[in-house]
């Protein structure tokens, strides 16, 4: 018998058909013998649908009260699928993160898991109920609700499964596993079997959606293998899990774009010491986080600073650099909503030298423009024009080979 945490995103629990295929599944598991934590998000679109209830109210909706409405929508779902399963004849039971609790700090929008009790949910398990937990939602010290961020559902899940120290953590989502790239937008897109927790941190901080990537942090910290999977068949989907040897040898994993950063350029900012802390550091205070970062070669003493921040961040992140850079005499600030960042990951990027270049010369022959460039030891990131950003994939893809077999370094 094992300890056992589902998690299902919102198209598998986009309508009552849906919820009734997932109460099926979970009954499987159950009738197997095995203990059950179930994770769920909202109805697929109803999170987005809050959202934008809230930017109808107020250009910047109070972070509390934004946390209060968008929570409800997986609410709505814990307690459609414990409904469900009693109507089956099983012993079921919903929690709300508050109910757990999952405590977390008191960052609205993107609060950070502290510590879960297990007490409650140990104690219903032992008596044979199945669980149902709400995706994506928490509570502070001072009883506030929190949410932990968009796709934070995962974290909910390998966050339980760590606290809970279950044998078994599933994603349960709308493709059958990690892929090479989005196989929403690339048809060659090839399932990886198994993948190192550092590559997906890569893949999914740079935009594969597939997974959050606190949980990921979560999984890696707490040593957590995590199978994602679809929720539509049985087969096997992508081990999320420790690097073996083999790993490195594939000289490029993966392929991510994302649709969701703006860039903010200062322009002809006095080159002295201390200026990029005075651009940065109330952007830092007001919790928004600049992605990339370039400042130009100064010339008669001045200099231009571009970085990158979310689209959610844009708004308030704007208004405060027009303000540090009134402070700090630029002359103007410029912007770019239409942008994306295209990546390549892996973990034989570490040994191979000539995987930039291959990139580089891949874009140029579509004439695809770089505007920023930045790189880790895993990783290459380039910010271009958003409309040639799903073309930069589909090259990227094929000039990596990632359609075929794994790619090894000549
Ligand atoms: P859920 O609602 O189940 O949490 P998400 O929409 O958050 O599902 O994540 C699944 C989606 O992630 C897929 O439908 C796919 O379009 C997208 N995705 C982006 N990159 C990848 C990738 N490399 N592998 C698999 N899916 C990806
Ligand atoms: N419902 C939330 C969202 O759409 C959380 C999740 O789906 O993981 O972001
Ligand atoms: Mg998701």
């Amino acid at each position: 018998m094992a300890l056992v945490v589902q998690k299902y995103g919102g198209t598998s629990v986009g309508d009552i058909e849906r919820i009734r295929n997932v109460a099926e599944r979970v009954a499987k598991t159950y009738d197997a013998g095995n203990d059950l934590v179930v994770v769920v998000s909202a109805m697929s679109g109803e999170t987005n649908r809050l959202v934008a209830l809230a930017n109808q109210v107020s250009e910047f909706p109070d972070s509390r009260e934004y946390d209060v409405l968008v929570a409800t929508g997986e609410q709505v779902t814990v307690a459609l699928l414990a409904m469900c399963l009693k109507s089956m004849g099983y012993k079921a039971r919903s929690y709300l993160g508050s109910q757990v609790p999952i405590v977390t700090d008191s960052s609205f929008g993107k609060a950070r898991i502290k510590r879960i009790s297990d007490k409650k949910i140990h104690a219903d398990l032992k008596a044979g109920t199945i669980i149902v937990v709400a995706g994506f939602q928490g509570v502070d010290q001072d009883a506030n609700l929190t949410t932990l961020g968009r796709g934070g559902s995962d974290t909910s899940a390998v966050a339980l499964a760590a606290a809970l120290k279950a044998d078994l953590c599933e994603i349960f989502t709308d493709v059958d596993g990690v892929y090479t790239t989005d196989p929403n937008i690339c048809n060659d897109a090839r399932k990886i079997e198994k993948i190192s927790y550092d590559e997906m941190l890569e893949l999914a901080s740079l935009g594969a959606k597939v997974l959050q990537i606190r949980s990921v942090q979560f999984a890696k910290k707490y040593n957590v293998t995590v199978h994602v999977r679809s929720s539509f068949n049985d087969t096997a989907g992508t081990l999320v899990t420790k690097e073996d040897k083999n790993m490195e040898s594939i000289l490029v994993s993966g392929i991510t774009y994302a649709k969701d950063e703006t860039k903010i350029a200062v322009m002809r900012v006095p080159d002295k010491p201390g200026i990029a802390a005075r651009l940065l550091s109330p952007l830092a205070d007001a919790n928004i986080s600049v992605d990339m970062i370039v400042q130009n070669v100064s010339e008669d003493g001045h200099t231009d600073f571009t970085f990158t921040v979310t689209k959610s961040d844009f708004k308030k992140a704007l208004l405060i650099t027009k303000e540090a850079a009134r402070e700090i005499d630029a002359k103007d600030v410029l912007t770019d909503e239409s942008i994306a960042k295209v990546s390549i990951v892996g973990l034989g990027m570490r040994n191979h030298a000539g995987v930039a270049t291959r990139m580089f010369e891949t874009l140029a022959k579509e004439g695809i423009n770089i505007q920023m460039i930045s790189t880790s030891e895993i990783k290459i990131s380039v910010i271009l024009d958003a409309k040639y950003s799903e073309l930069a994939v589909r090259v990227l893809h094929d000039a990596f080979g990632l359609a075929g077999k794994d790619v090894r370094p000549e």
